[in-house]
């Protein structure tokens, strides 16, 4: 194995499949949106400027109130062009993110213009800087099952290269899994990938049911696997990924660190593991943060941050050759140590 240095650790190679595009817009930026639409959202912030919430609920009305401010295709614009600047200042070569079309909807904007914008500007951030990114679209599980399948429909008749996913974000513990089972059956026949936000708030039963329902590839979070052994070599089996946020994790008091989070477990039961930062601009972590944090917490190499980004790029929502672009040049990375390839 390599030697590692600093640099490892400073500008890992990284590549994130689990963050909800509203979470990305840092409290500055939410202020600016909110005074182009003059509408006052001063309510989500503490004194010093910052997201204010403590508990889960507070944490979902603040996350209203924000998505509030971004109404227009521009907005959509500007929020996903930062988000991808951002991330490829620290290293990161390839991001999905997940686009809901209900809250554009709700304020008149039609899911052709939404994305539209967001792979506008992805494309935009790409020429610039490298940084790959794709669309998941997704619904909320607690709007209903109706809404499940409309948005499945959406993407399914408007394709678009970049929107490449599927997904379910929302609460998992909402309505009767199976009454879903037709809105995957019709993302999957229109050829996206799919994943499902389980086994978080609810245990391996509801994982279980989840993944061999919808028949997904990938599961956002997923880390209560951990519970069952019979289950992680089902999910081994069906080489199933997950898309793992530790400090989400923790912000929403499923562990108590991240020391303690599960991650190491997971990743030691051979599961195909990925880290990623879900809301970030709501727990202060991006996903550079989040490889950083965990290195720390639980000695992890840079091999094994480099095989963390390798498995995310296996379990991609992009074509193949986009993969072996991106795998060709997380190799050069491995091969060059210390000097970083990336602009
Ligand atoms: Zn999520």
């Amino acid at each position: 194995m390599a030697e590692q240095t600093k640099d490892d650790f400073e500008n890992p190679s990284i590549a994130e499949l689990h963050c909800h595009l509203e979470a990305t817009v840092e409290p500055a930026d939410a202020r600016r949106l909110a005074a182009r639409h003059k509408i006052d959202i001063s309510g989500a912030f503490d004194e010093n400027g910052a997201y204010k919430w403590r508990s889960f609920e507070e944490f979902l009305a603040v996350y209203d109130a924000v998505s509030a401010a971004i109404r227009t295709p521009q907005d959509y614009y500007e929020i996903t062009y930062e988000h991808y600047r951002r991330l490829a200042a620290k290293g990161v070569i390839y991001a999905e993110v997940f686009v809901s079309p209900a809250h554009a909807l709700r304020f008149g904007m039609s899911y052709g213009a939404l994305i539209d914008a967001v792979a506008d500007a992805m494309g935009k951030a790409e020429a610039q800087t490298g940084i790959v990114g794709r669309i998941i679209v997704t619904c909320v599980r607690h709007f209903g099952v109706e809404h499940a399948l409309e948005v499945a429909k959406m993407a399914r008749d408007a394709p678009h290269a970049f929107v490449t996913g599927f997904g379910m974000a929302g609460d998992e513990a909402f309505g009767d899994a199976p009454d879903y089972k037709p809105a995957f059956d019709i993302a999957r026949e229109a050829g996206l990938g799919l994943t499902v936000h389980a086994g978080e708030i609810l245990g391996p039963e509801s994982l279980r049911q989840a993944i061999f329902l919808f028949d997904v590839s990938r599961v956002g979070h997923g880390v209560r696997a951990v519970e069952d052994e019979s289950l992680i070599a089902e999910m081994k089996d069906r080489g199933l990924t997950l898309e793992v946020c530790p400090t989400s994790n923790v912000a929403i008091g499923l562990y108590p660190s991240i020391k303690s989070h599960p991650l190491p477990a997971l990743m030691k039961a051979g599961l195909k593991v990925t880290l990623n930062s879900d809301d970030p601009a709501y727990f202060g972590v991006d996903v550079a943060d989040e490889y950083a944090l965990n290195a720390a917490a639980h000695g992890l190499t840079a091999q094994d941050l480099l095989a963390l980004t390798q498995a995310a790029v296996d379990a991609a929502f992009c074509d193949r050759e986009t993969k072996a672009k991106l795998t060709t040049r997380l190799q050069a990375r491995q091969v060059m140590g210390k000097t970083d390839p990336y602009p």
